[in-house]
């Protein structure tokens, strides 16, 4: 008899594991809660989306903090190759770009999704667009999904509800409560790969600037360094943001014990005796002017009072009058501007969840559940994430098509 499979959730998991089971001749119930399929998709990669890394797969492993081995079977059986020979199948071009990051050479997410859709929507898959509300089990077996739009009877349902992050594409956590309800434990939903709240208060006078180019170091309380990245960082009204920021994100771990410190080097390039000679040329150039208005070679526009202020010195001191200690402090923000982390932005803000479903509780070579016959979990719903660079991505592409592979 045709075996029917309901997956919840049609995002980056639940699409690829439609195709698969259509493939196997699956009649497949694909519930979607939104209207449209693959909503968080479409802004990934601010809007371009960075769908997998061409890295080998031991490389991607080590960019997986958060439970790397269990997904060792998943990451081999549907590699980031595969998943580029299936998306080009489908007609979408790919390209690679800085750090083996692969984009669609369109540079639309969308297209992405429709590569997806392609792919997954085949005459034996039916969309339903409902919320799934409870699992439905009898003699420790799994026998569908209750919904909006009333029960939905399958010989195995595969959960792939994503986390809790960007809950306006869909990712709201239904998941953990799904999988709760049915015995499975749930580590703590965290955020990562997330904008950091300071102490400092004066960053949001920065609000909006960019800084390029800049070499950021977190240390922890006890002066070890956890984490430094050179690239592009945003200032915010509560804190910091950007690349490097998100990234850096994912390597602190209790936030609030460690009393974290970022520090900046905007002038990576100069060494500090390169850096004290830069200023005196700049400070001999503009001898006469006071210090507010003879760094503007040196430093964004808006940076200039925040650093004036820190170091201590009068605005209006004129730069010839300034001392050689003065300059020194200068140069120590320049290569060292500190700010200490107070806080994550809530996990509504976060690019991933970390936490979700216990691994220990799934099986890793098929993505079934230990505890329940026929129920299967895939993408970020799992306890399970992965650094900036299209890993996460790969992540749930992989579980979706071993889940899709079992079920
Ligand atoms: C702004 C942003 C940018 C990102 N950029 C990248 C990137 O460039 N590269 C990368 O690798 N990763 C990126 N990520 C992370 C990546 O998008 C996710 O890890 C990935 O989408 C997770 O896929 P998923 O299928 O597990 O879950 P999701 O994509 O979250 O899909 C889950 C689906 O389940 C549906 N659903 C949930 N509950 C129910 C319910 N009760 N009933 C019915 N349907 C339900 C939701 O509506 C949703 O469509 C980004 C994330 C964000 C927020």
């Amino acid at each position: 008899m045709k075996k029917t499979v309901a997956v919840i959730g049609a995002g980056a998991a639940g699409l690829i594991a439609a195709g698969v089971l259509a493939e196997r001749g699956k009649d497949v119930k694909l519930i979607e809660k939104n209207a449209v399929l693959g909503k968080k998709i479409r802004i990934t990669g601010k809007g371009r989306c960075n769908i997998t890394n061409i890295d080998d797969i031991e490389n991607i492993l080590k960019n997986i903090p958060t439970n790397p081995k269990f997904l060792y079977s998943a990451l081999y059986s549907f590699t980031n190759m595969d998943l580029i020979h299936l998306l080009n199948s489908m007609g979408l071009k790919t390209k690679v770009e800085r750090g083996g990051r692969v984009f669609p050479e369109s540079d639309n997410a969308k297209d992405v999704v429709d590569a997806l859709k392609k792919y997954a929507l085949k005459a034996n898959v039916e969309v339903i667009c409902a919320f799934a509300e409870h699992l439905l089990f009898s003699d420790g077996k799994i026998t569908g999904v209750s919904t909006s739009a009333g029960k939905i009877y399958a010989d195995s349902v595969i959960v792939a509800t994503g986390g809790k992050s960007y809950p306006l594409t869909g990712s709201t956590g239904d998941g953990y409560r799904l999988a709760e309800e049915v015995g499975h434990t749930i580590i703590e939903p965290k955020p990562s790969l997330v904008p950091i709240v300071t102490e400092e208060r004066w960053v949001s006078d920065l609000m909006g600037l960019s800084l390029k180019n800049v070499e950021l170091t977190v240390y922890n309380k006890k002066n070890k360094r956890v984490f430094s990245d050179f690239g592009e960082m945003l200032f915010t009204h509560f804190g910091i943001s950007g690349p490097i920021v998100l990234s850096a994100s994912a390597h602190l771990k209790d936030i609030h014990k460690e009393e974290y410190r970022v520090c900046i080097d905007l002038k990576p390039a100069l060494d500090i005796q390169q850096l004290d000679r830069r200023i005196q040329r700049d400070f001999e150039k503009y001898t006469r002017k006071h210090l507010i208005n003879a760094m503007d070679d040196l430093l964004p526009k808006a940076l200039i009072p925040v650093i004036v202020e820190l170091s201590g010195i009068s605005p209006h001191k004129e730069v010839n009058q300034i001392t050689r200690e003065e300059r020194m402090r200068l140069v120590e923000l320049f290569k060292s501007l500190t700010l200490r982390v107070k806080d994550f932005r809530p996990i509504e803000e976060a690019i991933v969840t970390s936490g979700g479903i216990k691994v220990g509780e799934i099986n890793p070579s098929t993505m079934e559940s230990k505890l329940l016959a026929g129920l299967y979990f895939a993408g970020e719903v799992i306890d399970v994430d992965a650094y900036t660079g299209g890993y996460n991505l790969q992540i749930a592409f992989s579980t979706g098509y071993l889940a899709g592979k079992n079920a």
